[in-house]
Formats: structure tokens, sequence, C-alpha cells
């Protein structure tokens, strides 16, 4: 769906009547856990066919009224997006990539048949929105405000066709460690059931996707495994990605490669960033198909010396153990974070806390 044309949007303000209270907040910040506490305020903008973007609001964060019929609660027509405020040492707030977020965003708006939201008003949806609400970004390491920009089919019609209503959202909450357990490594479980599929919607970063995955998800925490792995829909041989996150392996040579993206994988940031500061510190990284039985024989074989995984929410977790329904388990090797890994997990988050240079402009002060 094309972008009208429109003036610029002026955000309008609306008052909160009753702010967290600073010692509440404090409390909360002290031990945020990971998405289930959230800030005080939200911004929406509403979208009409004929009309396109307007009433951009920031205001009290609270319910929204939906009718019944809407069609994201029937059709899934959803999508969304997720990043982080940092703050850095010198008192300021920075954003890592947010326009990368609004291209994104926009490619899964087209693959759902969506309106695209010009990528500037999404950037300054996100950076009202943390200016609002600064005081709760966490101060610790390893801390931030996570963002979760996203966009509903809000038009009560139960056809089957794209929407001519929609709201854009923004909430924020604030972050610790996204995996609970806090181990050095994870575990992981091979999945039977597959994630996407040639033609489908893998590359989108749509709620639909995620909703398919709870039950892989929840048999591998059943297992006691931390995270689910996807293998390709066609042949179950060649490993595509996490239930929410990339994933890397680095060999013996020094080397690294990860899963191409072909239309079934998420494009991740992370990953893209990764890619970069690697072949920076003059590694090799190879986008290529890697199947799961040559990953189990390299672990065997110890040509394989580390895998890990990437994404917003966890930044970057090395995966120790791999388990597989056939009952067969291997570990990578000696379970633990690996030396590359390490590395290039110290060099991202250093760019993004704003502890090293920036020589390619990621970061994005707002305040
Ligand atoms: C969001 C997401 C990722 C990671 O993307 P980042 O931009 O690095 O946060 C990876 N896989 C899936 C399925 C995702 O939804």
């Amino acid at each position: 769906m094309a972008t009208i044309a429109e003036a610029p949007l002026s955000f309008a303000s609306l008052p909160h009547p009753a702010p967290t209270p600073a010692d509440v907040r404090a409390s909360i910040l002290a031990n945020p856990g990971f998405g289930t506490q959230f800030t005080d305020h939200m911004v929406v903008i509403e979208w009409t066919e004929g009309q396109g973007w307007h009433d951009a609001t920031l205001g009290p964060r609270g319910p929204i009224a939906l009718d019944p019929a809407a069609s994201v609660l029937h059709y899934a027509q959803e999508i969304f997006e997720g990043l982080k405020a940092y703050a850095h040492a010198d008192g300021s707030v920075a954003l890592f990539r947010p326009e990368a977020n609004a291209q994104r965003f926009n490619a899964s708006a087209q693959r759902l048949a969506m309106p695209e939201l010009p990528e500037e008003l999404f950037v300054e949806a996100v950076k009202r929105l943390v200016l609002a609400d600064r005081e709760w970004i966490p101060a610790q390491e390893g801390a931030s405000l996570y963002l979760r920009p996203f966009m509903i089919a809000t038009e009560a019609f139960l056809g089957v066709r794209a929407a001519k209503q929609y709201k854009f959202i923004v909430i924020a909450s604030p972050a610790g460690n996204y995996f609970k357990s806090g181990a050095p490594a994870v575990s992981i479980w091979v999945s039977d059931y597959t994630r996407a599929a040639p033609g489908g919607t893998g590359a989108a970063k749509c709620g639909g996707n995620y909703a398919a995955s709870l039950v892989p998800t929840a048999e591998a925490f059943a297992r006691g495994h931390d995270q689910v792995l996807f293998l390709d829909a066609a042949e179950h041989k060649w490993v595509e990605e996490l239930g929410g996150m990339n994933l890397f392996f680095g060999f013996e040579d020094g080397s690294l490669l990860t899963p191409p993206l072909a239309g079934t994988i998420l494009p991740g940031i992370t990953r893209a960033s990764l890619i970069q500061l690697a072949r920076e510190e003059g590694l090799t990284v190879r986008e290529e198909r890697y199947s799961i039985d040559q990953w189990r024989e390299d672990a065997a074989s110890g040509r394989l010396l580390e895998t890990f995984a990437c994404g917003t929410a966890a930044v970057v977790t090395p995966v120790g153990k791999v388990a597989s329904p056939d009952g067969s388990s291997f570990t990578i090797g000696s379970g633990g974070p690996g030396q590359t890994t390490a590395k290039l997990k110290d060099r991202l988050v250093a760019i993004q806390r704003g502890q090293a240079p920036d020589p390619h402009g990621w970061v994005v002060k707002i305040a």
C-alpha cells in the first residue's frame, strides 16, 4: 500500500493524571526482568484509508478500546518491532540504528498488506516516547529500555481483505537480562515443527509467526531447554534460526558462518551489525546454508568451536548444547562462551552503550 503524501504530523500531548511515583519506579528499575514492567506513556497514531496517518498522540499508557470485530483479532493483521534505548555514561540517551527498524517495519507492513509509516515518523514516535519516559531507563550494566512499536488492523469488518483502519502504537518496558537463567550459555531444542516456509511470512516481524512458535517453544521449555531451533520447512535439514534470534557458527580457522536471508529467516539488525563488525575485525563471514548433520559433525570433530544466537532482546548469547527429538544431543566447544562470541559481543555492546567510537553512525543520540 503506498504511503499518501501528507503534511508532517504534529503530536498532541495528553497529560498523565497519575505517573508512577519515583520510589515505586526505582524499585521496578532495580530488578526489571524482561517484558513485565511498563513505563507511564505511549504513542498512538491512527491511519484511515483516504486520509493516511493522522491524530498522533503522546499520552498515558493504558488499555485501548477495540471493536470485537477488529480485523487484528480475527486474521492477525499485526506487525511489530523491537529496539532499545540506552543511558550513556555522559548522561545522554541513545537509540541503536532506529532507521533500520523503521525500514524493516515497512517491509513487514508490505507483506501483511498494511500501510507503510514514513521512516521519520517511526523514529520520531520512538524518540518522543523515550524522552517522555527517560527516567525509566535502567542504569545498571546490561539493562536498557526496550521499545515496542507495533501496528494493528482496527477496522470492524469480518470479510477477509486488508483493513482500512490501523493503529500504530509504541510502548516501552525497562529490561534486564532476557534469559532468566543468567547461564553463561543456553541450551536449545531442535524442533520437529517448522517456523517459516518459502513464500510465507518468515521474513516479516508479525505476531502470527510467534503464535505458531509457542507450542514448539513450550516443548523446549518442558524438556529443560532455553530456546527452540527451527530447521527449514522443505528438507528439515538446514539450520534457520531460533524462535526470535539469528544464529552464527564460529570455526577453528577463525571464520564465521550464518544462514543466508532467503525469505524464511528474519533479517536481524543485530545479525547485520555483527557481520559488519566481524568483517572489519578481519574475520571471514560466510552467509551459507549449514545442515544440522554438519553442525553435529563439526562440533564433534572440533572444527566448530562456537555457536551464538543474536537479537536485540538477548544481544549475543552463546549456545552450549543442542538436543534433538531423536534423543541425540551434542555440546559445542566447552559448552560455555567462545572467544569470538565474547569479542564480538563486547564490540557491539560498547558501541551501543557509547563506550567505543561509532564509525558507522549507528548510535542516534536523542538527549
Ligand atoms: C526480531 C527477531 C530477530 C532479531 O532481530 P534483531 O533486529 O536483531 O533484534 C531474529 N529472529 C526473529 C524471528 C525475530 O523476530
